[in-house]
């Protein structure tokens, strides 16, 4: 089957990619199309927003979509930076921006009071049909970043049951446990149930 995944994130390309290596499912980028419209994430929940992707590029396109939206929800901070993740310190800024942007709200902020989680949401549209599959982990924030894999926030993530952060864990046990992983096992099983 193929899908084409409507993001143009380097980093999720490359970790979804890994995460479907072994089934029958077949995906290609955005880059593979021409004159894409632009997409306008202006939903308040992942939901929303991987609907308006996936609803666009299919309008767009006709053929079978998936997307992702997905961000960092912080407990101490009501939720943010949550679907302004990827812009939160502002539309231009860089990961260590937005890092560092966290990093400062949470200055002073106790142990305790530092827990947060990533959340994904997939929308798949097949013939015109949508779905939605979505997941999350928890873990905490900590003080300064720490670790070099991964992309986004991932340093300054450490999941619940583990010391080291999503950037020092390596890609197996990220792929294994994330929010992105949680939610694409429920998308597998409906694939494997009903297409393949
Ligand atoms: P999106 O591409 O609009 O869904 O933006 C997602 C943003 O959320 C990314 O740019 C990251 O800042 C953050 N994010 C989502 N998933 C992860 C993850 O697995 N690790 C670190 N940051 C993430």
């Amino acid at each position: 089957m193929k899908l084409i995944l409507a993001t143009s994130n380097k980093g999720k390309v490359r970790e979804i990619g890994s995460i479907f290596l072994g089934t029958s499912i077949e995906f290609t980028g955005l880059d593979t199309l021409t004159n894409v419209p632009e997409i306008i994430e202006d939903g308040i929940t992942f939901k929303d927003n991987a609907y308006i992707k996936a609803k666009t590029i299919y309008d767009f396109s006709g053929a079978d979509v998936m997307s992702e939206d997905s961000g960092l929800c912080v407990d101490y901070l009501n939720g943010a930076p949550g679907v302004f993740s990827a812009r939160f310190a502002g539309p231009a800024k860089t990961d260590s921006d937005n890092i560092e942007k966290v990093l400062t709200l949470m200055k002073d902020v106790p142990e305790d009071k530092r827990t947060a989680q990533f959340r994904s949401a997939f929308c798949l549209i097949i013939d015109g049909i949508e779905n939605f599959f979505e997941g999350y982990v928890k873990g905490r924030i900590i003080t300064a970043p720490r670790g070099s894999g991964g992309f986004g926030y991932d340093p300054i993530f450490v999941p619940d049951g583990y010391s080291q952060t999503f950037a020092e864990i390596g890609d197996d046990i990220k792929n294994s446990i994330s929010h992105r992983a949680m939610a694409f096992e429920k998308l597998k099983v409906f694939l494997l149930n009903k297409y393949i």
